[in-house]
């Protein structure tokens, strides 16, 4: 048997024991919770935008065409969103959507020769980050005269470049921020815009760089073969072309749709290249997209000029890191319609950031991960001109309505405007549109305007690049 004093030394020895397995079992709950903050909040993201790609023209969005395959094998890893809506056909006003989730009479960004810039009041995606104080933002874009600093698109970025290049030039840059100058101790939100899909960067319809040029165009053996001798300014024609300016046959769109294609394999294979060289999949998440897709005379426009399907879906594709890969059911196509305007607040949540503030998107994560059942994305408006919701749309063109169903009708040939069993729907949808009307204008008045001396002055050089792509006259 023990004796008293020895009891007390057993038992004190037994207490100091527990104290030190509480302490070392509370350090180690700490430790981890701290340890999962700290990984959670430590993710990189790299947001992608590839102007004007058009969904259906996308392999893996069903062009049999092999003209983005390494974007089909980098969506193995990711959540395909195949009803993806943006706001508007402008690049300048769709980018300001996507970075603050608002939607265009909210933001007011516009684009005409005396245009508005993006409103300083206003939070973007990019300074969501940076208030966080251990984010490092970089920004690159490929449009020189819109997505620049005049227009207040650097918001947030530590570090931005923009101008008319192609994907090389622009990847060059962003190879350079990756090696040279960002801190790798920090993780990143890294915005790259690509231009090379879109008409006219280097003054011809989607003029690729060989070895794409000519990949899928060189049998054709019609009247614009030779862009130098027709035309030197492919968006220009283009936008002629729309107005019965200049003759198209069902031959020469093919031929300037594979063209179109051809600059499309060109973007897959430069932004792919980088992704896979450069990008630490571990913890990293990838969001690429675009501002709005293209059309070739399947209404009567060719470029981006209606708001029918080929110009207002667009891609959205997101790759969690590996090691989520199992929480986000990865490797799925999502049916559910989502809008341009929902990226910002659903990336911010998968960075464990606060709320998005100021914002009219709504965020998809906790849905993307099970935690809610049904999808929070509403109705998708397209300026106020047309609305996409639950299979259905309503489309004002030109004063007059429109009404297609897009499971029975997805080339939007059939107007049903005027069938009385789907007024109670039209009505419906004219209502959820000037609601949105209202609160964007409510958005707008609520946020102080910029002073006279932030208003828009351009150089003559940017009006002419403006004007050869077909935006002003
Ligand atoms: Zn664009």
């Amino acid at each position: 048997m023990l004796d008293l004093k020895q009891e007390n030394k057993m038992g004190n020895l037994f207490k100091s024991k527990c104290y030190l397995w509480a302490i070392v079992f509370i350090w180690f709950v700490l430790g981890n919770i701290l340890a999962c903050k700290h990984k959670k909040n430590n993710h990189n993201f790299i947001l992608v935008s590839l102007d004007t790609t058009r969904i259906d023209r996308l392999s893996l969005y069903g062009n049999e065409r092999p003209v983005s395959p390494n974007i089909v094998e980098l969506a193995k890893k990711g959540l395909v969103f195949d009803q993806a809506v943006t706001v508007t056909e402008n690049t300048l006003i769709s980018h300001a959507s996507l970075l603050t989730g608002l939607y265009p009479a909210a933001h007011g960004t516009t684009y005409e020769e005396n245009g508005t810039p993006l409103n300083q009041a206003y939070h973007t995606i990019a300074e969501d980050f940076l208030s966080t104080g251990h984010y490092q933002t970089a920004g690159f874009t490929a449009h020189g005269t819109w997505l620049n600093k005049k227009f207040n698109i650097d918001q947030g970025f530590q570090v931005f470049k923009s101008g008319f290049r192609s994907a090389d030039v622009v990847l060059k840059e962003v190879e350079e921020w990756m090696i040279q100058m960002r801190d790798p101790t920090k993780p990143y939100f890294l915005f790259i815009h690509l231009f090379d899909p879109h008409s006219d960067r280097d003054g011809r319809p989607y003029q690729a760089p060989k070895p794409f040029f000519g990949r899928w165009t060189s049998n054709y053996k019609g009247k614009y073969h030779n862009w130098d001798e027709v035309n030197p300014n492919g968006s220009l024609f283009l936008t002629a072309s729309n107005r019965d300016k200049i003759s198209l046959n069902d031959e020469d769109i093919r031929h300037i749709r594979d063209q179109y294609d051809e600059g499309l394999a060109y973007t897959d294979n430069r932004i792919c290249r980088f992704l896979n060289k450069y990008v630490n999949f571990e913890d990293t998440f990838v969001i690429i997209t675009s501002d709005h897709g293209e059309e070739f005379k399947e209404h009567e426009y060719m470029l981006h000029s209606s708001l029918y399907d080929q110009v207002v879906r667009i891609p959205l594709i997101i790759i969690p890191p590996n090691r989520m890969q199992k929480k986000y059911n990865a490797h799925r196509r999502i049916k559910e319609q989502v809008r341009i305007v929902d990226i910002r607040p659903t990336i911010l949540s998968m960075a464990s950031l606060p709320e998005a503030q100021l914002c009219q998107g709504k965020n998809l994560n906790p849905w993307l991960i099970g935690d809610v059942y049904e999808c929070p994305a509403g109705p998708a408006p397209i300026y106020h001109l047309a609305l996409r919701w639950d299979g259905y749309k309503l489309y004002i063109k030109k004063y007059k309505y429109y009404f297609f169903n897009l499971r029975k009708d997805p080339e939007e040939k059939v107007n049903l405007i005027d069938q009385t069993k789907f007024s109670d729907c039209i009505n419906n949808m004219k209502n959820i549109l000037s609601q949105y009307a209202q609160e964007d204008k409510r958005i707008r008045e609520n946020i102080e305007y910029l002073n006279e001396n932030n208003k828009l002055i351009r150089t003559e050089e940017e009006l002419k690049k403006l004007r050869s792509l077909g935006y002003i006259k």
